[in-house]
């Protein structure tokens, strides 16, 4: 059996006030891995509990090699299996990578959650649940989630619904009280979910993956650009920056030779100069091979920062985490390799 979240509220709702505060903090507060340990429930709710809402969360583990990272590939009810990825940056900062579907329609190239196909979206119990998993094995560890990227399988704002479900319970100090700054949400540029994510009461972050600066390279890159191209997915976080005054994340995937040049460095300014540069910042990634391209070497990585920094932009990198267990950006399949333990 495997946590069913989705349910809890239901069985929750005919109950006291008191009953439903109790049960939640035995999930969410407690951590309890089984209803057994909620003590303060009568015997029959456990009961029904329980069966109903098991909090058992079935997980294969792998840990890179300096334990920084680490990958869970959950199974969910129906046997499709979803992958979450903890990563321990340093002490007290613990930053976790949720799923939002199982697999991903978008078929980015160099991605191999795309290549895997799309299988189903994802409730809000089975994104919660990715949270939890990780905060009770943090527990363990005495320590805390700090940060919730969704950033894993899939693409989030096809999944708006429960994401944003997922993300107000993750959020909620009935929850797991991650705060809203903590918390981003990663889109490969669908507007809609951009327009939408503007008008909610919920201060999170947004991120949105560019990896090219003209429509022809990002089109190959990301066949998405060719129902939400550049300038379209630019107005709409043009328009997200003005209605929230929030600064937008740019994701910079670098390949060698493909989009790592000083000119497409240029372009890249250019292109946000035009629009409120001073509230987009661009985090440089490094790729994680995934057989299709090559990562930039480390001096195109730094002229194309020292670029962006000469026209005024924030320039952020993230590093190679969990590349050796195949739980980096663009690796997760959700299919079962070795490296679990
Ligand atoms: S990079 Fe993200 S949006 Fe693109 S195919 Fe992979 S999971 Fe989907």
């Amino acid at each position: 059996m495997t946590l069913c979240l989705d349910r809890l509220e239901e069985i929750l709702a005919g109950r006291p006030a008191y009953r439903a505060r109790q049960a939640r903090a035995a999930v969410f507060h407690r951590l309890c891995r089984s209803w057994e340990e909620a003590t303060d429930l009568p015997a029959d709710l456990r009961k029904l509990l329980a069966r109903q809402v098991p909090l058992e969360i079935p997980a294969r583990l792998a840990r890179s090699e300096g334990g920084d990272t680490v990958r869970a590939a959950i199974r969910l009810a129906d046997g499709e299996t979803v992958e979450t990825v903890l990563m321990r940056h340093r002490p007290g900062r613990n930053t976790v990578c949720v799923s939002s579907q199982a697999g991903c329609p978008l078929g980015c190239e160099f991605c191999l959650t795309g290549d895997r196909g799309f299988a189903r979206n994802l409730t809000l119990g089975e994104i919660a649940a990715q949270a939890l998993f990780w905060s009770r094995y943090l527990r363990d560890r005495s320590a805390r989630v700090s940060n919730l990227v969704f950033m894993g399988m899939g693409e989030p704002f096809l999944n708006y619904d429960e994401v944003l479900a997922a993300a107000r319970m993750i959020n909620a100090p009935e929850g797991l009280g991650i705060g809203a700054r903590r918390i981003s949400i990663s889109t490969a540029g669908v507007t809609e979910g951009i327009d939408r994510l503007a008008g909610e009461d919920l201060q999170i972050n947004l991120s949105i993956s560019l990896h090219a600066p003209d429509n022809r390279l990002r089109s190959r890159l990301m066949p998405v650009n060719d129902a939400y191209p550049l300038e379209a997915v630019l107005g709409a976080a043009a328009g997200y920056i003005e209605k929230t005054g929030r600064r937008v994340m740019v994701e910079y995937l670098l390949l060698a030779g493909v989009n790592d040049s000083p000119a497409a460095a240029e372009s890249l300014a250019a292109l946000l100069r035009q629009r409120l540069d001073r509230l987009y910042f661009v985090n440089l990634i490094s790729y994680s091979r995934t057989g299709k391209y090559r990562p930039s070497p480390e001096p195109a990585v730094r002229k194309f920062a020292r670029i962006l920094e000469g026209e005024g932009i924030t320039v952020t990198r993230r590093y190679r985490f969990g590349g050796g267990i195949s739980a980096a950006c663009g690796q997760l399949t959700g299919k079962e390799r070795p490296g679990g333990i």
